[in-house]
């Protein structure tokens, strides 16, 4: 659980306390542009509440807003790019994993014809 001691950067972004370049937000996601982007479209995509430290935690504990999350994640994918995508959840330190709040990188090498990306 990422719910105990200080809020995470992305828990700070969703509260509006960091800027950010939100693409979509919903009642439980918000996206927004990563960055330090690694790909033409790289867009974070991430539960507004906090109390999730990984995917594997989400699935367990809240399948519906995996499903939300990913859900989110085609809706940009369609919007930002050619509709073809990674979406990678990086899980734990070792594995690159920074921000220990939930969240999706959503990465797409093919700029849609006139996106604002
Ligand atoms: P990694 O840093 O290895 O990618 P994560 O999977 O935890 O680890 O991803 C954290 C991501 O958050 C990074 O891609 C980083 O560029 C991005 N990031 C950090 N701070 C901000 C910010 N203020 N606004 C947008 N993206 C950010």
């Amino acid at each position: 659980m990422s719910g105990t001691g200080e809020p995470t950067i992305f828990e700070r972004i969703a509260a509006g306390e960091i800027p950010a370049r939100m693409v979509l937000e919903t009642d439980r996601v918000i996206a927004f542009h990563d960055i330090s982007p690694q790909a033409p479209v790289h867009v974070i995509v991430t539960p507004r509440e906090g109390r999730h430290r990984d995917v594997v935690e989400l699935a367990a504990a809240d399948p519906e807003l995996l499903a939300e999350l990913v859900a989110t994640a085609k809706r940009i994918a369609d919007e930002l790019t050619d509709g073809e995508f990674r979406l990678i959840f990086n899980t734990g330190p070792a594995a690159g994993q920074t921000v220990f709040h939930v969240h999706a990188h959503l990465l797409g090498g093919g700029l849609k014809e006139g996106s604002l990306a």
